[in-house]
């Protein structure tokens, strides 16, 4: 039966301690049965409430009904009871919030046993890492890196590239025109860029000679995706303009790029070609990396693998630049760009140019 105040008859010593050894007794078996938060709070208010509760019930019960010689004694315990009454409150509080702190972390508690959760590592994509490592080429040569946008305008994809309007090359790079321009000027109408190329203009717009630069990015061709075509695909295009820069120069700077690339034993053959904006132009081919030019499948069995194209810098080009130092009767340059996506087709034996963009991590997990 829980314990109550009782009303004082006798006020002698020995019936007070009697009463007060109740009384501690009662509150320390309280304190003790209190278990949770909850337990704790209704024993202190049973017992300090200022309205009713027991303390104060002691106080009106014992010290105010006490006789007045009696009052000095009742007192001298009722403060005794009050400091007991409160360190009994104050340590009941402690171990409930102790327990319950320890019941939060056996709920949180890690089994360091258990095997970890393993996250697989990302790592550069094929066609990022190859594109890499042909600007570090160049890099390695003293050539700075330039971007440029994805959308340009006919002026610097075509045009300034010396593509006259109406040119037949137009034709052959299945141009995407960004919808409804039919009423602005052809050189103003928008496009995805189909080479790289464009940057090489921006780049002699914005720095005057020497310059030697180094294109990365994404081109767009309207093509219909198959094993060797895609509508996006990639090129890193240079371009070295200079006083007294030459063939040869142009040679050795792609001798050394493809034994850079391929290995020292690669060997580069340079073949006439045609590009609008560049002359005389060359296709560059190199010994077959595979067979070592004895002639094997990925060589079609020739012993050369035909791999960018590149040129001297038509003076007309240096003409569009209108100014900023490029007089073509002052400096000469190259120009070169290859296929990212065929390069590392090559270099991996890829025989499917899609699965570089279908996502398939059994595919893209095999370069991590
Ligand atoms: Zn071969």
């Amino acid at each position: 039966m829980a314990y109550s105040v009782p009303k004082l008859a006798d006020y002698s010593p020995a019936a007070l301690d009697q009463a007060v050894r109740e009384l501690l007794s009662a509150v320390r078996q309280e304190a003790e049965a209190a278990r949770t938060e909850n337990d704790w709070k209704v024993f202190r208010d049973r017992w300090m409430a200022r309205k009713n509760g027991l303390l104060t019930q002691v106080n009106d019960l014992w010290l105010k009904a006490a006789p007045g010689p009696a009052k000095r004694n009742v007192g001298a315990r009722v403060n005794q009871i009050r400091t007991e009454v409160e360190q009994a409150v104050d340590s009941a509080q402690q171990r409930v919030s102790g327990s319950a702190s320890a019941g939060r972390l056996e709920l949180e508690r890690i089994d360091i046993t258990l095997p970890g959760i393993r996250r697989p590592l990302g790592a550069e994509h094929p066609v990022l890492r190859t594109m890499n490592e042909i600007v570090s080429v160049f890099r390695a040569m003293g050539y700075s890196v330039a971007e440029g946008p994805e959308i340009e305008t006919d002026y610097l994809n075509f045009e300034a590239l010396n593509f006259p309007p109406n040119h037949p090359a137009r034709d052959t790079q299945d141009t995407i025109f960004v919808a409804g321009q039919e009423k602005k000027p052809q050189r103003d109408r928008l496009l995805l860029r189909t080479h790289t190329s464009p940057v090489q203009i921006r780049a002699m717009m914005a720095t005057p000679p020497p310059i030697r630069v180094v294109v990365p990015g994404k081109v767009h061709r309207a093509d219909t995706a198959d094993a060797t075509h895609s509508p996006i695909f990639h090129q890193v295009e240079g371009l070295a303009v200079d006083t007294n820069i030459t063939f040869c120069d142009l040679k050795g700077t792609l001798d050394h790029a493809m034994k850079s690339l391929f290995g020292s034993d690669v060997k580069t053959r340079f073949f006439p070609s045609f590009f609008p904006f560049t002359e005389p132009s060359a296709d560059v081919s190199i010994t077959c990396f595979k067979c070592g030019g004895k002639g094997c499948r990925l060589c079609k069995m020739s012993g050369w693998i035909e791999l960018l194209g590149c040129g001297m810098v038509d003076p007309n080009v240096f003409n569009f630049v209108q100014g900023n130092g490029y007089d073509a009767r002052k400096v000469s340059g190259f120009a070169f760009g290859m296929g990212v996506e065929r390069i590392t087709m090559l270099k991996y034996g890829i025989d499917d140019i899609q699965l570089f963009y279908q996502g398939d991590v059994r595919f893209l997990e095999q370069f991590a």
